[in-house]
């Protein structure tokens, strides 16, 4: 049977720790703000060590959902849930109707989705016990494209502002990870004469990028000291930080990863010191959400979904602008946009 423990975590709306031992279900639903509407984020399954790692990657992820709908003008609030355990092998059909029944608890203060270790197929078990859930086989299909929609959309405007070009042909992007964002991405700016520098793990991704798209492979140990106009992070997170830092060879960093600055704000200065425009990576990555919403939630269509991951471009223009004219970083500007918006919606309630 379902137990459902509450936890009260400062600044956070609701914690629920859920635990099933009949199904093996051990999971946390973190809703970190509904002030601007209903949270809606991921579920993670992931082997955390224990349930404290869970919970610090689950309230982190939350406050990040939140901030990522703000600055996106999107009416949602920041939730995010996390299944302890490795999704090759300790999922099951039962532990996916006990996380919608936990879902279904909230009363819709959290809408679930997809993310690491957890699929669409997944989400459609889920959706047997809760309305409260977006992302189904039949549903919006593949959020990597239109993450990568708004990447290519804030690297033509860095283009534009910082680098002195109108378009993207002859510019040099080096990718760090083509796996669903970095491979939409990788054909989008090839499509637009981009010269591509690419790097993964997976070498089949890479020779897939080298045949299709004629990108140069590189280790990924070196990736982020491309001699290039753009690194774009489109693998994991963290990888900008100290030891990196000082030996990138890019003008500007836009990239689809979540949470690429070790700590956001010395590592933001950091980057602005070295001259290196970055684009939040939260603001940028938001095309997968919006894409949620759009075909969702509202049921519009491809057109009006093009048309609001084409507006990043306009949120990123008016970070940028504003981090340049207060000798701020961009980071710290997106936060504060952000922030503005939850507090304005939370003092109205
Ligand atoms: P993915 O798993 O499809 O791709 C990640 C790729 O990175 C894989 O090909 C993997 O082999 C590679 N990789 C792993 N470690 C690496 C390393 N050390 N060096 C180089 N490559 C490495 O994931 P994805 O959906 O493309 O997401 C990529 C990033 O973007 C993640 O940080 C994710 O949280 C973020 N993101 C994704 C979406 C989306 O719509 N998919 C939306 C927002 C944010």
């Amino acid at each position: 049977m379902l137990q459902i423990e509450k936890r009260s975590v400062d600044h956070f709306e609701q914690v629920v720790v859920g635990t099933d031992h009949c199904t093996g279900l051990h999971a946390i639903i973190a809703v970190h703000s509904t002030a601007l509407g209903p949270s809606l984020g991921g579920v993670r399954m992931h082997p955390y060590v224990d349930e404290a790692a869970a919970e610090f990657d689950v309230l982190r992820l939350a406050w990040a959902m939140t901030r990522k709908a703000a600055i996106s003008g999107l009416p949602l609030g920041g939730g995010k849930a996390v299944v302890i355990g490795d999704h090759t092998k300790g999922k099951s059909r039962d532990m996916m109707l006990a996380l919608g029944e936990m879902v279904e608890r909230l009363d819709g203060a959290y809408i679930a989705a997809e993310d690491a270790g957890i699929n669409c197929k997944d989400i459609d078990i889920v959706a047997e016990r809760t309305a409260h859930r977006v992302g189904t086989s039949s549903a919006s299909g593949d959020p990597g494209v239109s993450t990568a929609h708004g990447v290519r959309i804030g690297i033509e405007r860095i283009a534009r502002r910082a680098l002195g070009g109108d378009s993207l042909d002859g510019l040099t992007v080096a990718i760090q990870g083509v796996g669903s964002v970095g491979m939409h991405l990788a054909d989008m700016l090839h499509a637009r004469g981009a010269k591509l520098i690419v790097a993964d793990v997976n070498q089949s991704a890479c020779d897939y990028a080298r045949d299709k798209f004629d990108a140069t492979v590189t280790e990924p140990a070196v990736i982020h000291q491309a001699d290039c106009d753009v690194f774009a992070p489109c693998a994991l997170g963290g990888g900008l930080n100290p030891q990196t830092i000082p030996n990138l060879n890019c003008k500007a960093i836009a990239g689809g990863a979540n949470n690429q600055l070790l700590d956001e704000v010395t590592d933001a200065q950091a980057l602005l010191k070295r001259g290196i425009v970055y684009a939040p990576d939260y603001l940028l990555n938001a095309g997968g959400l919006i894409r949620l919403y759009v075909l969702e939630i509202l049921s519009e269509t491809q057109a009006e979904l093009d048309a609001r991951l084409d507006a990043i471009g306009d949120s990123l223009d008016e970070v940028l602008e504003r981090a340049e004219a207060e000798g701020e970083t961009p980071a710290a500007i997106a936060q504060q946009i952000a922030d503005e918006r939850v507090a304005a919606a939370a003092n109205k309630v």
